[in-house]
């Protein structure tokens, strides 16, 4: 099945222009907020199976949100294809590079993304979102702990994302506002002839910037279940954003990165695409730190 956030609420999409509002359609049974349905998972995957509803909801990108939209972590991964190791000049890793975005980067997969620095990049992810509490899982059950792929944008500011240089931390270069666009659906794997090989690509202005295959994960999704849920707990409705293949724009010579007015599409095999407009950050120039070389 594939979800919507469509205005907030719960909405099954059966086709590009419509889909079932499934609180009302479930009688009540399922709740209409996205993040209170996670909760039941499994309740609602059941009624999705024998539901026989019309669509009553006429689908319109500008009220699509994030599919989860209030994840409590958002978990993501550093280097997990090898050619995007090997652009910024990294070894392939032996464990799998964790770092996370903070709450304030969530965005829906038609918002703008707004700048103010010259050093924002792009970097296209699947992301899965997770069905239930996983705590050491092994990776021949992970499957069970995913509700579904969407697509993710893991929009970076590398000029904050690697102070202070001696020990760079990507948390902060990561979670401006809005740098975590997801959506537009939620598609369960069952959707999937093969959920480890998806085709996934990244434009600029139409101009392609990055196209790779899932099935060249340095850490497979399973693995990266394993792995995270022997260290931590994981919960409905998280994100783990899997690592962005090669095309990004810092290594390029010479670098390239987004400037206001360009046009950011992403696209993922089976799931679609998200599109945002990057504009100029009407409040710039107000905060003391943020402004490339303005900070020490
Ligand atoms: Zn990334």
């Amino acid at each position: 099945m594939r979800l919507l956030n469509h205005d907030g609420r719960l909405t099954l999409q059966t086709d590009d222009e419509r889909g079932i509002d499934v609180n009302r359609a479930s009688d009540g049974a399922i709740p209409a907020s996205p993040i209170d349905a996670f909760e039941q998972w499994p309740a609602l995957v059941e009624w999705a199976g024998v539901q026989n509803c019309a669509a009553d909801v006429e689908i319109e990108d500008a009220l699509i949100g994030p599919p989860s939209p209030s994840p409590r972590q958002v978990i993501a991964i550093g280097f997990n294809y090898a050619s995007h190791a090997e652009e910024a000049g990294a070894e392939l890793p032996e464990h799998p590079t964790i770092f996370s975005k903070l709450h304030a980067s969530l965005a829906g997969p038609y918002d703008r993304v707004l700048i103010s620095t010259e050093c924002v990049d792009w970097e296209v992810e699947l992301a899965v979102v997770v069905s239930r509490r996983a705590r050491r899982v092994a990776a021949a059950h992970a499957w069970d702990y995913v509700a579904g792929f969407t697509i993710g944008q893991d929009i970076s500011e590398r000029e904050i994302q690697l102070r202070p240089k001696e020990s760079p931390q990507y948390v902060l270069g990561k979670s401006l506002p809005g740098f975590c666009p997801t959506g537009p659906a939620l598609v369960t794997i069952d959707e999937f002839a093969d959920p480890n090989d998806l085709e996934l690509a990244c434009w600029v202005n139409g101009e392609e910037v990055q196209r790779a295959r899932t099935s060249d994960f340095v850490f497979p999704v399973p693995t990266l279940i394993e792995y995270l849920s022997a260290a931590t707990e994981l919960y409905p409705g998280d994100l783990i954003l899997t690592g962005t293949p090669a095309g990004i724009g810092a290594t390029r010579t010479p670098p390239r990165f987004l400037t206001p007015g360009d046009i950011l599409e992403s696209q993922i095999e089976g799931i679609g695409s998200m599109r945002q407009l990057v504009a100029s950050d009407p409040a710039a120039g107000r905060s003391a730190v943020g402004v490339a070389g303005s900070a020490e």
